[in-house]
């Protein structure tokens, strides 16, 4: 039989994906990651937003126009916070939480045999084990999303993840050493380490925390040229500790999306984040004191409950003065069940997006400078795809610090890492030639 699978939300998801298909495959079922017709979907769902639900239930009806007798597996967000409304959606055969995806063969191998549907959704707000699948192939051809931490314990006010994901826990280091070396045995030139809360890495483990366990990554893939980048961070993580730790790693990749949400110290009160806009930047100092040219990206909210004028032009004036190399904006969007959904003075939509488009602006702004001060550089280039360019063909990939960078090169070099002498740049690109 076929698996296919359809995976809304964030990288940890694509891992659970991943380890789920990993899981079918082992069994010796066929896996089709091509979105071709399956007999089986894996619906990997969302619910960070009600329009991500919405989406997670719509991929159930695009993959039955594929194929209208396939059986449905719902895992993920949706299903961990929806389960009996997941259940009873259509052709759905099996619905498992977001720490039961290893009963997901067998519970589907059931339906098979007896046509007894399968649920299997464990209350997780005590829970604190790390469901730690193998995975034996993965989804991208360059690098891996590496999951290494599960849950979280912030309970940011706008946030449903802590509801469904569970408690903080982590993936035990000698498990991901083992994976991270078999990662580098498949040809893999980049592993990023994602999970929900990757900066309470350790907290449950003995003599761990993030910043020795990519010390540990580092070791393990010596003589390789294999990069160890981090997926979205807690501003908190970076501490004189951890940045001089990992700024010693030669093979670290020193882009830091560092989530801040807003600029306002007031705003971020009422999202329960646990730090100040001047410990934010302190941080940030702190990493353009240790690496030449860091990139710090973000996450920003606009239009928070409550948001005055006066606290977004805090926003606005904060993201001038750190001068991201990109903003993911998010005008507010009502999260039933948080805390956030029941705050007075909700700000209208369209306030929300007006505000979007005013930190967009700025955001273009110092997304250009940032690439532009890469011209006459010379910069290593994970080389990841081949694109036609105003009908000329460009080798395409990612420098360390996540700048996209083209260059004229033969195809041979796919999945190698080259250096580039950077000649020009664009908004959201960089060009130079190989050298
Ligand atoms: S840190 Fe906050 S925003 Fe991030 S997952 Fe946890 S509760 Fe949600």
């Amino acid at each position: 039989m076929k698996v296919g699978h359809l995976t809304l939300g964030c990288k940890a998801n694509s891992y659970d994906t991943d380890s789920i298909l990993s899981s079918f495959e082992q069994k010796g079922y066929e896996i089709v990651r091509d979105h071709s017709p399956a007999d089986i979907y894996v619906i990997n769902t969302c619910s960070v937003t009600n329009v991500a639900e919405r989406k997670s239930r719509q991929a159930i009806e695009r993959v039955l126009k594929l194929n209208p007798e396939a059986i449905i597996v719902v895992t993920g967000c949706y299903a961990q916070v929806k389960p009996h409304e997941a259940e009873n959606l259509k052709n759905v055969a099996v619905v498992c939480g977001t720490r039961d995806r290893k009963h997901i063969v067998e519970l589907t191998e059931e339906y098979i045999k007896q046509h007894n549907k399968g649920l299997c959704v464990t209350e997780n707000t005590k829970n604190y084990d790390f469901e730690d699948i193998d995975v034996i192939s993965f989804d991208d051809k360059t690098r891996v999303q590496l999951k290494i931490q599960d849950g979280c314990d912030n309970f940011c006010s706008y946030c449903i993840i802590p509801y469904a994901r569970g408690r903080a826990c982590s993936k035990p280091v000698e498990r991901v050493l083992e994976q991270v070396k078999y990662i580098a045995s498949k040809g893999y030139k980049e592993i990023v380490l994602t999970g929900i809360h990757i900066a309470s890495y350790g907290k449950d483990l003995k003599d761990c925390d993030l910043a020795k366990l990519i010390t540990l990554i580092h070791e393990a893939t010596e003589g390789t040229n294999v990069r160890i980048r981090l997926g979205s961070l807690d501003p908190r993580v970076v501490t004189e500790d951890f940045v001089t730790t990992v700024s010693k790693l030669e093979r670290f990749c020193p882009q830091f999306h560092l989530s801040l949400q807003s600029g306002s110290n007031t705003v971020l009160q009422r999202m329960n984040r646990k730090y100040t806009a001047e410990q934010y930047a302190n941080g940030v100092c702190l990493l353009r004191k240790y690496f030449s040219s860091p990139s710090i990206t973000t996450d920003v909210i606009t239009g928070f409950p409550g948001e005055t004028d006066e606290e977004f032009a805090e926003t606005l004036e904060f993201a001038k003065k750190i001068g991201f190399a990109k903003i993911h904006i998010f005008p507010y969007s009502k999260r039933e069940g948080t805390v956030a959904a029941k705050m007075p003075n909700q700000v209208p939509h369209s306030v929300a997006v007006a505000r979007e488009k005013a930190l967009d602006a700025v955001q273009a702004q110092t997304g250009h400078d940032y690439i532009s001060s890469f011209i006459g550089k010379t910069v290593s280039v994970l080389i990841e795809e081949e694109k036609v360019i105003d009908n000329k063909k460009y080798l395409c990939g990612y420098t360390p610090e996540y700048v996209y960078v083209r260059a004229e090169g033969d195809s041979t070099l796919s999945n190698t890492i080259v250096n580039v002498k950077i000649q020009n740049a664009g908004d959201s690109w960089a060009q130079g030639n190989i050298i």
